[in-house]
């Protein structure tokens, strides 16, 4: 089937050159597990401060009260929790929310859960669950539950191993030395989503990804997984230009994949949902590309969830004198930290210190001058220039009409914009303001249901307590009527009696 292409994206130098082969993670002393790392509410503690835990044991669940499944937490290792606290979140550092805090210890136990090996003839409601309880989310970045997102069936699933952004090569890592366990997990999700057709995605730079994974489909495929060679266009992995490139189809404005019967799953989801089935493995590692001309070995990297960013850096060997900035992700879109007390998340698939080369030259901010290059490039069709006009006005509901949510902040835009204006950064703040005066629409919604429903409460309450009082009054209006028919009828008698002596007195 021909390929089809987006609108807009950039052709960026790969600097993959270090990706190498998987090697194992520092084994750090303290490990910090936010209780908000997966899209979604954040999950409460099953633990409490001074318990111990062993390697593999859920740790914080999801709430539940908003009928998701949500994804649970486990510790990596066998631990002390020794504090729950508020720390700042990698994904979003000016968040602060309550994380875990372990400490190592050495007691040799480990908690797993009942493999399920005949997965194919168990409901999809059971592996569905099983999901969740395992904490498998989505590994490319965007850690939505998988749970979550595959309840709702598809006819086709597309196994996303584009990784488009410079210097990411985790998924070219996994496929290069763990193709089988993507293939069979892409099996097992699309018997869980009930697709009927699997896409395996590469980008058609990655070689030796493409060669591995045609060898596991040949071993493990039932002749239902294709595998397409995608374009190394950034940002091709993007959830909605990888659909469009492959079925030629556009998610609606505001829709989701689901809304063409598509859903998308990383390749280190997939291997992540067929440890958790088949082999009772909860998710408690991910690979880390740690890249730039800032560390000393860079590669890729089996690291615990919740290990400090700290300790990922001096395992490799710490940084160099080229150091100059902390990214947690790729270089377009990751989040830039202010020091390295920050914890590797489910989210965390890149640490990047780049180098002041690398990083480029740095020009200063000048006006629009309405070239129209960003919007040539903006793979979500938008007119990033008229966005950031509403955007300077703070013009919310033009900002919504005009697709601002669309955004996938991608930052092509701020790359070829000639006034060097952070176009993408203008757009993230949109997007956050809007969903926060949304939740505020919402707030103030439920309020005004919580204060009707009060009134109705109330009104029924007086209409009840005007019943009692009349039921409490009957009885008395009975007495009262009775007392007087009963008068009625003695005075009738009295009257009888009298006359009846009168007749009896003239007889
Ligand atoms: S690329 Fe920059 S200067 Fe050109 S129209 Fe867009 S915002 Fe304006
Ligand atoms: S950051 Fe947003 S507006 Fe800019 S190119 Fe990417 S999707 Fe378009």
């Amino acid at each position: 089937m021909a390929l089809h292409a987006f609108h807009g994206g950039l052709r960026l130098p790969g600097r993959k050159t270090h990706a190498g082969a998987i090697r194992p993670g520092p084994i750090a002393d303290t490990l910090w597990l936010p209780l908000q790392q997966h899209a979604g509410a954040a999950n409460r503690p099953l633990v409490a401060v001074g318990e111990r835990v062993s390697a593999g044991q859920a740790v914080a669940a999801p709430d539940g009260d908003d009928g998701r499944l949500g994804a649970w937490l486990h510790a990596p290792c066998d631990a002390e929790v020794v504090g729950i606290e508020d720390r700042e979140l990698p994904s979003n550092p000016a968040l602060r929310v309550p994380t875990l805090v372990l400490r190592r210890i050495a007691n040799g136990d480990t908690a797993s859960l009942p493999p399920i090996a005949d997965w194919s003839e168990q409901p999809s409601s059971v592996l569905l669950q099983r999901l969740a309880a395992a904490g498998v989310a989505g590994l490319g970045g965007a850690v939505f539950p998988s749970a979550d997102k595959l309840s709702v069936p598809r006819q086709t699933l597309i196994v996303n191993g584009a990784e488009c952004e410079p210097y990411i090569a985790c998924d070219d890592a996994l496929l290069r030395e763990r193709a089988d366990r993507v293939v069979c997990g892409a099996l097992l999700l699309a018997y869980i989503a009930g697709a009927e057709r699997i896409v395996l995605a590469v980008e058609d730079d990655m070689h030796d990804a493409l060669a591995a994974a045609a060898t596991a489909i040949a071993n493990h495929g039932d002749g239902r997984v294709e595998l397409r060679r995608v374009p190394t266009i950034y940002p091709e992995g993007g959830e909605r230009q990888l659909i469009e490139t492959l079925t030629g189809k556009q998610v609606p404005r505001g829709g989701l994949p689901r809304d063409i019967g598509v859903i998308v799953q990383n390749v280190g989801t997939a291997a992540a949902a067929w440890a958790a089935v088949v082999e009772g493995r909860p998710l408690t590692t991910r690979l880390v590309s740690v890249a730039g001309e800032g560390v000393r070995e860079p590669g890729t990297y089996e690291v615990d969830i919740g290990t400090p960013v700290s300790a990922l850096v001096a395992a490799v060997g710490g940084y160099t004198d080229k150091a100059v900035r902390l990214i947690v992700g790729g270089p377009m879109m990751g989040q830039a930290l202010p020091h390295d007390d920050f914890p590797i998340t489910k989210a965390a698939n890149c640490v990047l210190v780049p180098s002041e080369a690398e990083l480029g030259e740095r020009r200063p901010e000048m006006p629009c001058i309405r070239c129209g290059e960003c919007a040539r490039v903006c793979p979500a069709s938008l007119l990033p220039q008229q966005l950031l006009a509403f955007a300077r006005g703070e013009q919310w509901e033009r900002l919504s009409a005009h697709g601002v949510m669309d955004c996938i902040e991608c930052g092509c835009c701020d790359l070829v914009c000639p006034s060097a204006i952070p176009l993408a950064e203008h757009f993230r703040w949109s997007k956050s303001m809007l969903r926060q005066r949304q939740r505020d629409a919402g707030k103030a919604e439920a309020a005004k249901a919580r204060f009707d429903a009060r009134e109705l409460r109330m009104e029924l309450e007086k209409a009840e307590r005007a019943a009692r009082r009349q039921r409490a009054a009957a009885p008395d209006a009975v007495a009262a009527a009775l007392a007087r028919a009963k008068a009625k009828a003695a005075a009738k008698n009295n009257d009888s009696e009298t006359q009846k002596t009168t007749t009896d007195d003239g007889a």
